[in-house]
């Protein structure tokens, strides 16, 4: 069997996404409570890619308020993961009115990588190696927010992403 990598949690979400388990909720109504309690802190790292990813605003109403927090996709209290698809800018007004409703823009947001496949093969080129990871030959690239060369690019390898 092929080696795919382990299996992280946001390759999970994204799967979760991709088979629609976690869409079962209609536009307009609330997200169920199924967890509350304690959160886990979300890495400054993976804050700072998606504060990079969204440019500093809120993806609601891309603007003027320029204070932004993490917002969950799919709610934290519904069980949405700490992950980059389920997280998004969004400034406190506009969270505060979503609260935990679904709405027409929760599709997932584009996931957070460390290094895309391009400069995965530009460190080869000039090194001979790499340490970013790797690119998976035959796999269908998919669109990424690359943590290194800090644009959109593409990936293959879903065990990297954030
Ligand atoms: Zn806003
Ligand atoms: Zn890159």
């Amino acid at each position: 069997m092929k080696d795919t990598g382990p299996i992280n949690i946001s390759a999970l979400a994204v799967l979760a996404f991709d088979s629609g388990l976690v869409s079962g909720v209609a536009l307009g109504e609330r997200w169920p409570v199924v967890r509350t309690g304690v959160r886990d802190i979300i890495p400054t790292e993976l804050r700072r890619l998606i504060w990079r990813r969204d440019n500093g605003r809120c993806t609601r109403c891309w603007g003027g308020r320029r204070l932004v927090q993490l917002d969950h996709i799919v709610p934290w209290s519904a069980g949405g993961p700490d992950t980059s698809t389920n997280l998004r800018l969004m400034c406190a007004p506009c969270n505060k009115e979503r609260s935990n409703y679904r709405t027409a823009d929760d599709s997932p947001a584009v996931p957070v990588t460390r290094a895309c496949d391009g400069c995965i093969r530009d460190w080869v080129r000039r090194f001979g190696y790499t340490r970013f990871g790797r690119i998976i030959p035959d796999a269908d690239p998919f669109p990424v927010f690359c943590g290194n060369c800090m644009r959109e690019s593409t990936a293959t390898d879903r065990g990297r992403l954030m």
